[in-house]
């Protein structure tokens, strides 16, 4: 039973991680909790950590401040924000801080007349654009609302997880990476590590090491206990007015299960014949045919070349594919 207040999963990917990664951002932190779990005690105690942490770079004079992680990140995440609008430098702390909790003042009671949640279906606590939605409106509309359009109606709730997302995603390289998958069990967990390490790097004021998008997300595919029960999605994506953008890369469930189940050793043999790693995690996401493209082009290479050839290579080369080949329905 959920009332109007509580987490609900919904079939937004960016509202789905948002709402695990309350957990953390609630201080929660208890695996056998789901978001729809959550109070309404433990869901404003999160609100307000993520307000402080916007709030706390008020005081700093740019981005590159010692403490500019959410303020670097609010251009890619929120352009145009009380955080960040064109009038930033030259308001007061106490300008900015108000407008930033102004910003981030959740509506407690439904518009009327009553309008249903875009994402949920419940009472909508207000009309929303591009600012909290990320992604939201295509680049031809940036910031602005069509003649007419009050906006997109969300819930209080909902609103929350999608102010949440940015702790369950990879914030490096002028890009949110975020990985989600229909499986709830393997989203939690994946979810919580990254909330973590967001977290972390936001205390630590530093950014997060770059790396390659498909690096972090076979990365954390290994690190988690099983493969995910459906296709992992990695949306690469920036809400920044100038650099708007959105790339989803699947990984194939069979595929996924079949990497994640290799030992360590059996991973590295292939990737030292079908390397370097970077190519190879791309290299998955491309499905079965890609992998077995890889595979014929390295045995083409030994075939072609009487100089390069060595037997056990092409042997071995010829055995993953029969591998792939069984393993892949
Ligand atoms: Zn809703």
């Amino acid at each position: 039973m959920t009332d109007s207040s509580s987490i609900v999963l919904t079939s937004h990917p960016l509202q789905r991680v948002g709402a695990f990664a309350l957990l953390i951002v609630s201080g929660v932190d208890d695996a056998s909790r789901t978001p729809e779990t959550l109070t309404g005690e433990e869901i404003d105690v999160a609100v307000a950590a993520m307000t402080a942490d916007l709030v706390s770079t008020a005081g700093l004079v740019d981005s590159r401040a010692r403490g500019g992680f959410w303020l670097a990140a609010s251009y890619m995440l929120w352009p145009n924000s009380a955080m960040n609008d064109s009038q930033r430098a030259r308001r007061s702390v106490a300008e900015r801080t108000e407008r930033i909790t102004g910003w981030r003042a959740y509506p407690q009671e439904p518009i009327n007349p009553c309008v249903p949640c875009w994402l949920c279906g419940r009472p909508a606590c207000g009309w929303y654009g591009k600012v909290d939605i990320p992604l939201g409106a295509s680049i031809e509309h940036r910031n602005h609302t069509g003649p007419g359009h009050q906006g997109t109606p969300l819930c209080r709730a909902c609103l929350v997880c999608l102010h949440a997302a940015p702790y369950g995603s990879l914030l490096a390289r002028g890009r949110a990476v975020t990985l989600h998958s229909w499986d709830d069990e393997w989203l939690a967990a994946t979810v919580r590590r990254q909330a973590l390490r967001t977290r972390a790097a936001a205390t630590a004021r530093e950014t997060e090491a770059p790396v390659h998008w498909q690096d972090h997300a076979v990365a954390e595919l290994l690190a988690t206990s099983r493969a995910p029960s459906s296709q992992l999605e990695v949306m690469v994506w920036s809400n920044s007015n100038r650099d708007q953008a959105l790339v989803v890369h699947q990984l194939d469930e069979s595929l996924a299960r079949w990497w994640h189940g290799l030992t360590p050793e059996r991973r590295q043999q292939l990737t030292d014949l079908l390397g370097p790693q970077t190519v190879i995690n791309e290299v998955l996401f491309g499905g079965q045919r890609t992998v077995l493209r890889r595979i014929t082009e390295q045995l083409h290479r030994q075939v072609d070349d009487p100089a390069v050839m060595d037997w056990p290579t092409v042997r071995a080369l010829s055995s993953v594919g029969l591998e792939v080949g069984q393993a892949i329905p």
